[in-house]
């Protein structure tokens, strides 16, 4: 990587220490020629990935859109910055392994959501309310009721959505309502 301050093409890296939960790299660098130090960031990256929407539209994908709309669920909720980074990085890794070219809208939101139940009741409705468009009342009862620990437990075993193993990330602690 060129150095920041005078472009030089050789920089070293004088500390390298694992990020997050182990997915990214933090590197001290230092430019061979002038002394400057800097910071990098690594983070695996989706590539050659393309989204089918709802309509048919083929796009490819783009983590910002990820991010912003998992954003918008988390307003005003306590959430670190580590830990949406670390969460946008288990959802990516659960679309990775789906193991397709193409995944649908639809194959995310359903990622997304498996992820944001797990943390924060308040975001996970919020994002659900928006990917599902709740039909009717009755759906969005049935949804918030699912939320209610007293029924979690059955609907738990039920869980098999495409034999995708169920990652349980103890690092994650559930926020409180
Ligand atoms: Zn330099």
């Amino acid at each position: 990587m060129l150095c920041l301050a005078c472009h030089h093409p050789d920089t070293k890296v004088t500390d390298s220490r694992l990020a997050g939960d182990g997915l990214a790299v933090r590197r001290r660098r230092m430019c061979e020629k002038c002394g400057f130090r800097f910071s990098t960031y690594e983070e695996h990256e989706i590539l050659n990935l393309t989204v089918v929407k709802r309509n048919g539209a083929k796009e490819p994908y783009a983590k910002e859109k990820l991010e912003s709309g998992i954003k918008k669920s988390f307003q005003k909720r306590p959430i670190t910055d580590e830990n949406f980074r670390m969460l946008v990085s288990h959802i990516e890794q659960d679309i990775e392994m789906l193991g397709e070219s193409e995944v649908t809208t639809s194959d995310v939101g359903e990622i997304v959501m498996k992820h944001l139940k797990e943390i924060d009741d308040v975001a996970y409705i919020r994002f659900a309310s928006v990917y599902r468009s709740f039909k009717d009342a009755e759906s969005f009862r049935k949804e918030l009721k699912s939320l209610d620990p007293r029924s979690r437990a059955p609907k738990k075993q039920q869980r098999t959505r495409k034999n995708m193993p169920r990652r349980k990330n103890p690092r994650f602690k559930k926020i409180k309502k």
